[in-house]
């Protein structure tokens, strides 16, 4: 069973125009189900000692890698696990005062809900917060509530800017480097720690959920060029999970060769290095825009 454990929550606050009763059948829509497939293919999951219905599509979920699954034998050792905590993005499309990744989640910043997932996790020695000076304290304040270190970087210009920052920071020691969007709260502990293993095995691993849009291609005209075969595609999410020496070579390489990275593994890709795809959940959504905060909520918190 999959859990999420936060602390602290307060209660929800009230959503106007989205009815309890209406909860699955709105996650349903939201997230792209087919109107008859959105009940039948909900799973439980247990958010914050809650029972809820999750969207793992059982279709999908046959869908393996090449590199054939989660090996339950590989061991992530304790406290060897570097985070780099993304939150050093300005999150313009929320239109709010402040990142997206500072708004409050049921009263609590967005961005900590994964440091304090990452925080509880044995495999995990140490969170790099990478932030803009102004929005330490937010993270310093939680210091006493966790049991691993707590360092600090600061943001670079591109996303990808901000992950370098970051793995200068990073434990010599580190056998893994986790890269995690703080706009990302609702990672489950369980996909977290199936993503490490893979990435241990692997070299490089990333969570993942398959694609339920169809995709097209079109050329600068906006006329189809062609239809992408669905069952091959996958949405990317985060952790993405890589080796540091891996990585440090992959930025070497990109930085060399002046090429545009959109991802991180991307950047191991270009090393011609595998990069496994770790089947994750659909709830690990990234909160972008108003209507993902108030999805975040019903959630988290599906009977208010
Ligand atoms: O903008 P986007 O949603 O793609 O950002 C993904 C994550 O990367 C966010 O958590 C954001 O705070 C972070 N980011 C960053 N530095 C940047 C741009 C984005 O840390 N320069």
């Amino acid at each position: 069973m999959s859990t999420l454990q936060i602390t602290n929550l307060p209660p929800s606050a009230a959503s106007p125009s989205v009815s309890p009763s209406s909860f699955p059948l709105f996650l349903g829509a939201t997230l792209g189900l087919p109107t008859k497939f959105r009940p039948s293919f909900a799973l439980t999951t247990v958010y914050n000692n809650r029972k809820i219905d999750s969207l793992k599509n059982p279709r999908f979920s046959r869908i393996s890698c090449s590199a054939g699954g989660t090996d339950t034998q590989v061991v992530v050792k304790e406290k060897s696990v570097s985070v780099i905590l993304l939150a050093g993005g300005k999150g313009k499309r929320m239109g709010a005062s402040m990142p997206k990744q500072y708004l409050p989640l049921l009263g609590q910043p967005i961005a900590l809900y994964s440091f304090y997932t990452f925080s509880k996790m044995p495999e995990v020695k140490e969170i790099i917060v990478v932030c803009d000076p102004s929005y330490q304290d937010i993270f310093e304040d939680a210091r006493d509530n966790i049991h691993i270190d707590l360092k600090f970087a600061l943001p670079g210009k591109e996303r990808q800017d901000s992950v370098y920052s970051g793995l200068e920071e990073i434990d010599l020691d580190s056998e893994l480097v986790c890269i995690h969007d703080s706009a990302r709260p609702l990672v489950l502990t369980s996909d977290v720690t199936k993503v490490l293993k893979d990435g241990k095995r692997i070299g490089a691993a990333v969570l993942g959920v398959p694609a339920k849009a169809t995709i097209k291609e079109a050329n600068s005209e906006s006329f189809v060029v062609k239809t992408l075969d669905r069952k091959t595609l996958w949405e990317m999410q985060t952790p993405q999970v890589i080796e540091p020496d891996l990585l440090k070579k992959g930025f070497e390489y990109v930085n060399r060769e002046g090429l545009e990275v959109t991802d991180d593994v991307s950047i191991v890709e270009h090393l011609k290095h595998p990069v496994y795809i770790t089947e994750g959940s659909y709830t690990n959504i990234k909160v972008t825009t108003p209507d993902d905060l108030l999805l975040a909520e019903r959630i988290l918190n599906p009977e208010d």
